[in-house]
């Protein structure tokens, strides 16, 4: 089975209009193109149990008691039960999580193995812009091709977050450092599946300040995690989808692979392969 990297619309957090204007194919393959809003999605056979998605512990042991809620919940927990609570019908991902030891990869292709989870990298990777406060890496097939119920079927991710080049805080009152609530929660979205908000209000919009805190969901999260999970209807519309540019076309079947980027630059960068192919 081919393996083909799918570089999603990177999270700008400044002007990035468009969102899927930087679509371009670049090859014609047989199976056509993923086109720009494909659904991005867990199947409803993995989330029959919540998605185990650990918190490696130099994040668990930075937390003091101010960061937890009257469950004991850490904040990446919280960040997690929020989309959890705005789904009816799943509970997507596991809380309280399992600490870890942080992976520590040198390469970010290798936090594909055997767990899942939320780190911190101190070394950053060199395939990687320094611009990005976070990143979160997607593995999946694609499915139904050139079908109306084509979607990316997700069978891996993790959320890796910039500690070289960035701090970040969890104190949403800061206006020195990004705050850690408001990027998990907008990569927790990312790892669900969904893509950028250009048009509503939304934790998953283009633009994050440094001195912005966005640490609960808007109504239009509530009805985008819906629209991408509806019960009984494995596959359906909204969420997922965004910059599709890849080279050779995937087919029925084939594993493709994305990246998430929550930059601080100000600019959209869409890579493939690793070669920086647009900056608007
Ligand atoms: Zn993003």
């Amino acid at each position: 089975m081919r393996l083909l990297k799918l570089f999603l619309l990177l999270f700008s957090l400044s002007s990035c209009l468009g969102g899927t204007s930087g679509t371009k194919k670049i090859s014609t393959g047989g199976a056509g193109p993923i086109a720009p809003g494909t659904p991005i999605r867990w199947s409803n056979a993995t989330l029959a149990a919540p998605l185990d998605i650990n918190t490696s512990t130099d994040f668990t042991n930075a937390f003091v008691a101010a960061d937890l809620d009257g469950n004991g919940r850490h904040p990446i927990d919280q960040m997690s039960k929020l989309w959890n609570d705005a789904h009816t019908g799943y509970t997507f991902i596991k809380v309280p999580s399992d600490n870890v030891a942080n992976k520590a990869y040198a390469n970010v292709s290798d936090f594909k193995d055997g767990e899942m989870g939320v780190y911190k990298s101190f070394t950053w990777f060199s395939n990687v812009s320094s611009s990005a406060l976070a990143i979160t890496q997607f593995f999946g097939f694609r499915r139904n091709v050139g079908t109306a119920s084509e979607y990316i079927e997700l069978n891996h991710a993790d959320i890796i977050v910039n500690y070289r080049d960035y701090d970040f805080s969890t104190d949403s009152t800061s206006t020195s450092d990004y705050d850690l609530h408001s990027v998990v929660l907008h990569e927790m979205g990312h790892l669900l599946g969904l893509s950028h908000n250009w048009n509503e209000t939304s934790v998953m919009g283009p633009f994050l300040g440094i001195t912005q805190s966005n640490r609960s969901l808007y109504a239009a999260d509530v009805t985008t995690i819906n629209n991408n999970y509806q019960a009984g209807n494995p596959i359906t519309a909204g969420g997922g989808g965004g910059f599709a540019t890849f080279s050779p076309v995937p087919g029925e079947g084939d594993a493709v692979e994305g990246m998430f980027e929550l930059r601080a630059d100000g600019k959209c960068h869409h890579t493939v392969n690793g070669v920086k192919v647009l900056v608007h």
